[in-house]
């Protein structure tokens, strides 16, 4: 009952929730005018009327952006990247204009494909042009009625489509529990057995290599020794990690030290780390082979555009350093630094900062829903942008603002932040631990 807003107050002026009877105002609530690198322009004085038509250069404030999920930077001019893409938008256009199986595969894509599938490290992969609906058509195809899916409480709403559209039997298990995955996995077996001699026809166990909104790694050694035990598939959605974590950027895998070869399917999307559109599967030939011909985004859906699908290679490019530069190495050197020095220095200040270390998503706990459009105008007033999240996205009480950590913030950017934060902090009373003493 939102009437259309989203949950996440980033790009509205006013964000209303009716049923709560709660209003919260600019929220973070403005329009961007730039390109959301490191730092972005937004939009100062946006009035309600939302067909007031925006001017490019009236009232704009310039932003340190800690707010969207341009880990790597490449959400930016690149050097390597941008001159590729622009190639690829003379030769190829904006748009296919059509499907992957009639005239929407050209030579970009199908590059595309073995880059992604040789990146994570699976035989093959296949690429669609949004990230939601990857999951969220992708899901019913691999299971429907008679299967069970087993699924992370706090797992990312196309996931949660996805298993509601597949008809499967839906299971959730307490956020990244292994233990509870293990007892949901016990009930859910005997649960089917009345069935035949096999409880389900299968049973897929769907979790994140880092949750969004809390900014935790997924415990995915123990998840995966447990699908084993029970001849459960894992599906695995690394949105948020492929690129920004892992000594090459290759995900949670790499960084955790799992073998992709025990991660059944592997999803991931272009619209953090790589700076572009659209997602991914990758998993075993014989997988792909068969999305490829019962998929009906696949089918029926407008492929990813040139441009974009230029964009992921590059970026991967860059990554691997087949551009002949560093450039890479140094990227996925700055976002681990920084990320666990902006972490720790909040944490010293006396914040209570959920996650994991090495993850650049890091929310910072408000608790009081009220304190949600004081925390976000309070860092807007000094040129710190920051998304602030409540409910329906988190639960009423545990109201949060959640920064995302990039490889193009600079150190002077980050005092800077941590400076208005702590101002911010004292001034809204969230800083619910003792701060660390000072070093001399
Ligand atoms: N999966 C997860 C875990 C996500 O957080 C998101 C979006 N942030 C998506 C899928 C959807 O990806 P996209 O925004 O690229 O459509």
């Amino acid at each position: 009952n939102l009437e259309g807003y989203a949950p996440i107050c980033l790009g509205l002026e006013d964000f209303y929730i009716r049923r709560l009877y709660l209003r919260i105002q600019d929220c973070f609530g403005r329009p961007i005018a730039s390109a959301p690198d490191a730092w972005f322009d937004m939009v100062e004085r946006y009035s309600n009327d939302h067909n007031k038509t925006l001017k490019r250069t009236e009232n704009v404030a310039r932003c340190l952006n800690l707010g969207s999920y341009n880990y790597l930077g490449f959400a930016a001019a690149d050097e390597y990247c941008t001159p590729r893409v622009i190639e690829s938008l003379k030769q190829y256009s904006a748009s296919t204009c059509s499907p992957r199986v009639e005239a929407g595969t050209t030579v970009l894509h199908s590059e595309l494909e073995d880059c992604v599938a040789k990146f994570v490290g699976k035989p093959a992969s296949l690429v669609f042009g949004m990230g939601y609906v990857t999951n969220s058509a992708i899901i019913p195809v691999l299971i429907g009625k008679g299967g069970l899916i087993i699924s992370d409480s706090l797992n990312h709403s196309s996931i949660v489509n996805g298993a509601r559209g597949s008809g499967a039997t839906i299971r959730v298990f307490q956020h990244n529990t292994p233990s509870d995955l293990e007892k949901v996995l016990r009930e859910g077996i005997a649960e089917g057995q009345p069935r035949t001699h096999r409880p389900w026809k299968k049973i897929i166990v769907v979790v994140e290599g880092i949750y969004s909104m809390e900014g935790e790694l997924c415990n995915l050694p123990e998840i995966v020794a447990i699908c084993k035990k029970y001849k459960a598939y894992v599906y695995l959605d690394e949105a948020h990690s492929i690129g920004a974590v892992g000594k090459t950027g290759r995900g949670v895998c790499e960084l955790l030290g799992v073998d992709t070869a025990d991660v059944d399917v592997m999803m991931g999307t272009f619209t953090k780390s790589f700076g572009s559109s659209g997602g991914y599967i990758a998993g075993s030939k014989e997988l792909i082979q068969y999305l490829k011909y019962t998929c009906p985004a696949h089918l029926y859906g407008t492929s990813i555009s040139p441009p974009s699908a230029q964009q992921i290679m590059s970026a991967i490019q860059v990554l691997l350093g087949e551009d002949g530069s560093s450039r890479g190495a140094q990227k996925l050197a700055r976002i681990r630094e920084n990320s666990n020095f902006f972490r720790s220095e909040l944490q010293k200040m006396g914040f209570e900062v959920l996650g994991d270390n090495d993850s650049p998503v890091m929310p910072i706990m408000l608790y009081n829903p009220s304190k949600i459009p004081a925390f976000s105008r309070e860092c807007l007033k000094q040129n710190v942008a920051v998304v602030v999240v409540g409910f329906p996205a988190t639960p009423l009480l545990l109201a949060r603002a959640r920064i995302c950590i990039s490889a193009s913030h600079s150190r002077e950017d980050l005092v800077r932040a941590l400076e208005v934060i702590s101002n911010v902090g004292d001034l809204i009373g969230i800083k619910y631990f003792p701060a660390e003493p000072k070093k001399e």
